[in-house]
């Protein structure tokens, strides 16, 4: 890998603190350590991002020449048991050994107003935050610039995410208001209701969120986990590459989920 030789380097320090001030960690309670969570190489030129920290992106970062990878996803949550065995064991010896500090940041890329993985999917769907609701005030609600027949308005999903959604319709209303908030949080979907949604958009279903559909007349629109959460980390990346003179590539690790 030659490419890296015209980039400047950063610190490891100096990355993150690029990485903090726009991010803001400090803001929220989250499920897991935000920031520098794998130490690498005191020197970075070569920035990657992607989704989630597993092996397949860890081993396409390294192909990649990374010197630094940030995702959405890290490797440290509450709750798990602390055992390095079994896949941990393997992420973190790739990492080791290659030498690449792992960033990750989790609910604050979720929520950044303008490269945040909401803002992101919003601008891409059509749809501007006008007010915010659930844990954190995580979840946005905007209005379509025109009324939209629920199935015309997930035919837009799908062509957006390049994914077929899982859905379930509410009473046939035409949508004014959309909520949206990406990934895991089908959790937040009577929050979504009762700010007034006619349709919710998030990552994944779980069971019960069929029949709040059907029982409150509001749409309920499973669009993917991974392919709502692709856009924030990206953003982010090139974001921060452009302002230290990194090199900059984000990796797109398919997951159906
Ligand atoms: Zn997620």
């Amino acid at each position: 890998m030659t490419a890296t030789t015209t980039s400047p380097a950063v610190t490891r320090q100096h990355l993150l603190a690029a990485f903090d001030d726009i991010l803001q960690p400090g803001r929220f309670k989250d499920y897991g350590p935000n920031g520098l969570q794998v130490e690498g190489k005191a020197e970075i030129r070569t920035l990657v991002s992607g989704v989630t920290a597993s092996l397949a992106l860890i081993e396409a970062a390294v192909a990649a020449g990374a010197d630094a990878l940030v995702v959405h996803h890290g490797l440290f949550w509450r709750g798990q048991d602390g055992r390095v065995t079994g896949w941990m064991k393997q992420r973190l010896a790739a990492l080791l050994a290659s030498g690449i500090n792992l960033y990750a940041y989790h609910l604050p890329l979720d929520a950044h107003a303008e490269l945040g993985n909401n803002a992101q999917l919003g601008a891409r769907l059509g749809v501007q935050a006008e007010r915010h609701f659930g844990e954190q005030d995580l979840g946005s609600v905007g209005p379509l610039d025109a009324p939209l027949a629920a199935e015309e308005w997930v035919s837009r999903v799908e062509r957006v995410l390049g994914r077929t959604p899982t859905w379930v319709p509410g009473d046939g209303r035409p949508l004014r208001q959309i909520a949206w908030c990406t990934g895991g949080a089908q959790g937040y979907f009577e929050a979504a209701i009762a700010a007034g949604a006619d349709a919710y958009v998030t990552g994944e279903i779980s069971e019960p969120q069929a029949h709040y559909a059907r029982e409150m007349g509001v749409a309920f629109i499973a669009a993917g986990h991974h392919a709502t959460e692709r856009y924030g980390v990206q953003a982010l990346g090139a974001q921060v590459a452009g302002q230290l003179g990194l090199s900059h590539r984000f990796i797109d690790i398919d997951n159906p989920a």
